[in-house]
């Protein structure tokens, strides 16, 4: 049954600075990263503006060209985050079942809710009423069986359509799923577009089409994963807390020996942080709260502290600096037998990233271009020239040492 919904804030940013500033409503507004700078990015623009041909990521500069009227602001995450909080709320009057996919998107599973508040199509409606009428920000809501299909129906129907909801049913896969380009499909970026382009694949059909073995054997197990999607499959439950903010990621080494000096400790600091951030990129969260502990040779002698970072981030050379205040300020001069590193307070990159990162966009791809080297040659393949000095565990924790399997 299409009981599930995905529902996507329209011009997220922009739409929360109309409803906080009655002097914006109904007019071109861009929420831009730093207007100041000639290179800052649009991180958003209202409906108004997007009938100028603005898009999200465009330069500033090149959003005024298109419309010199448009009025910029600065952007106020605190409160993007505080709306996307509102709406969450909203949704779990409606269903248990709520699961945050992005700041600006959230799944709803309405079965079981009949009785209380009808059909699918009757939540979606009530949903974009409320949201509207609490937070002021409109909504598109693609219903469907699963969450892959509610969020392409979203994407491709719903966002069109006068009302804002759109339904699928298995049915309408032929019809409405496979003639559209395959990069409508989710999981499908630049890089597969153009791989799947050169395999004479343009639309989902023809990926659902195409036989399942060659895809394996091209893919590996990612193969299965297009096969099903292009199909319309999707198993996977709309899950609450999955996304949860205040779970951490973390890594805990426990030390050969125990470490008595700075520079060695040191090095062991900076390869955990390091491994936590690599893990974070690959989850695809920044965090906010850097937290430490740190155990000596009693369970007595141990320390646990946090602190939040100045922004977001996924990057140890924004984590480790903390990490090592962390350190100084609250370790005695014990000796370390343990570390432990933890990430919290998590958001998804993606929905950040124009912000967090927006001056500092080669950073964050050189971060990931490492992530990719290790992931497909092995950890040892890249690594800080200090993870050789004394003290450093890289090449044990990666299973070798000198080179050679351990
Ligand atoms: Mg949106």
């Amino acid at each position: 049954m299409e009981t599930i919904l995905l529902a996507d804030m329209n011009s997220f940013f922009a739409s929360v600075e109309q409803a906080l500033n009655p002097e914006l409503k109904g007019k071109p507004v861009i929420v831009c990263g730093d207007p100041a700078k000639r290179h800052g990015i649009t991180l958003a623009a209202s409906r108004e503006a997007k009938k100028h041909g603005i898009k999200t990521a465009m330069a500033c500069w090149e959003a005024l060209n298109l419309c010199p009227d448009a009025i910029v602001v600065r952007p106020q995450m605190a409160r993007y985050v505080e709306a996307s909080m509102a709406i969450i709320e909203i949704a779990k009057e409606y269903s248990p079942l709520v699961e945050p996919f992005s700041i600006d998107e959230l799944f709803i599973d309405t079965k079981g809710t009949e009785k209380l508040f009808g059909s699918s199509v009757d939540v979606a409606h009530k949903f974009r009423k409320h949201v509207r009428e609490v937070v002021g920000v409109p909504c598109s809501i693609g219903i469907a069986p699963n969450k892959l299909l509610a969020k392409v129906c979203c994407d491709v129907e719903a966002k069109k359509s006068a009302t804002g909801v759109a339904i699928w049913s298995i049915e309408d896969i032929p019809n409405k799923l496979w003639p559209r380009p395959v990069k409508d499909l989710f999981g499908v970026g630049n890089r597969m577009e153009r791989n799947f382009r050169n395999m004479g694949i343009t639309t989902i059909g023809t990926l659902a089409n195409y036989p399942l073995e060659l895809l394996k054997k091209k893919y590996g197990i990612m193969g299965e994963v297009y096969h099903l999607s292009a199909n319309g499959i999707d198993s996977s439950p709309v899950t609450p807390h999955s996304h949860d903010g205040v779970k951490g990621i973390g890594h805990s080494v426990t030390l050969p020996k125990d470490y008595y000096c700075w520079d060695e400790t040191k090095v062991v600091l900076r390869e955990i942080t390091e491994e936590v951030c690599c893990r974070a990129r690959r989850k695809g969260k920044i965090g906010k709260t850097v937290s430490l502990y740190v155990r000596g040779v009693d369970l007595i002698s141990s320390v646990h502290r946090s602190k939040s970072l100045a922004t977001y981030s996924n990057l140890a050379t924004d984590v480790y600096p903390l990490v090592e205040w962390l350190f100084q300020k609250h370790w005695g001069h014990h000796p370390v037998r343990a570390v432990q590193i933890s990430l919290s307070n998590l958001m998804d990159d993606e929905a950040l990233q124009l912000e967090v990162f927006h001056d500092r966009i080669a950073e964050r791809s050189l971060a990931y271009t490492i992530d990719n080297i290790r992931y497909r040659y092995g950890k040892t393949a890249i690594f800080k020239a200090s993870s050789l000095d004394e003290g450093g565990l890289y090449h044990e924790r990666s299973g070798l040492i000198g080179g050679h399997k351990a």
